[in-house]
């Protein structure tokens, strides 16, 4: 029989789970006004937003959630821009926010260095919608930065205050090079630690299981950020590695002979799907 080992770190993290708990609560309160929109996916799992959507919630862009009236409205995990939050208010939407306590906490930390006088380095994708958000709660004086080529561009002089933060999912070794980078460039450079622990946990475990392991299936979206991060890590590891959403996905695998399967999880990925997976690898293997 196969061995199948699940990483301790799967299924939904602590921001996604409370996410979803209270969307449970609210799609089944009658004294709440149905439609439910939500700006962009609640979270980053298409199997889980299907459900939602069959249960009367509308999934909707920025630009639509701009006109948006008298309206019930929730924010996802990875939080909105500052000014869609704003209009949302003004516009007297009834606003139920999912976003996820740690990325608000990175609202909160930009805003205060920004009135401290502060220039923001945030280490992240600049295209991800948590760092969209995150960079709203700035004014000019934040940059977003990935690699060595995007800190050569950047436009703040070396003699300013600067604050280095971090999107709640960035990968952890990189991030560390980058920093060291910054804090030799910049002689008024400090870092502020806003990776999720959820994330680094999780990266560890995968970087630890993924290293003696015949075959690793990370299973989650593939706009999933973390998920994504998680299946570069294994990769380096293990050749078979492979990111997959559902069952059907991992029926879908060529693997041939394996006596053993790693199975680990991005931060939205719900826990039947895990056990649909290990009972096909039983019935495969
Ligand atoms: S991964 Fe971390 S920051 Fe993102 S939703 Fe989960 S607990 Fe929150």
């Amino acid at each position: 029989m196969i061995d199948i080992v699940v990483a301790k770190n799967a299924g939904f993290c602590f921001g996604v789970k409370r996410a979803i708990d209270m969307l449970d609560d609210i799609v089944n309160d009658k004294k709440i006004k149905k439609p439910i929109y939500s700006i962009g996916a609640i979270i980053h799992n298409d199997i889980v937003i299907k459900k939602y959507s069959e249960r009367g919630v509308i999934i909707v862009d920025e630009e639509k959630a701009l006109s948006l009236k008298d309206s019930t409205v929730i924010l996802r995990t990875h939080g909105v821009e500052k000014r869609i939050h704003e209009k949302l208010l003004e516009n007297n939407n009834y606003i139920i926010d999912l976003t996820c306590p740690y990325v608000k906490k990175i609202h909160r930390l930009v805003s205060q260095y920004t009135d401290m006088q502060y220039k923001i380095i945030i280490i992240g994708d600049k295209n991800h919608v948590e760092v969209k958000g995150i960079v709203s709660y700035g004014k000019d004086n934040i940059a977003v930065v990935n690699s060595k080529e995007d800190i050569e561009k950047l436009k703040f002089d070396k003699n300013e205050k600067i604050v280095i933060m971090f999107q709640t999912t960035a990968n952890i070794e990189k991030s560390k090079i980058l920093v060291d980078i910054l804090l030799n460039l910049f002689y008024n450079c400090k870092s502020v630690m806003t990776i999720c622990a959820v994330t680094s946990d999780r990266q560890k475990e995968v970087d630890m299981l993924s290293k003696n392991a015949e075959a690793v299936i990370v299973v989650g979206s593939q706009n999933s950020s973390n998920t994504k991060k998680l299946y570069e890590i294994s990769k380096k590891n293990c050749d078979d590695t492979y990111m997959i959403e559902s069952k059907e996905d991992f029926d879908k695998l060529d693997l041939k002979n394996i006596k053993s399967l790693v199975i680990c999880t991005g931060a939205s990925t719900p826990k039947e799907i895990i056990e649909e997976i290990v009972l096909n690898a039983r019935a495969k293997f």
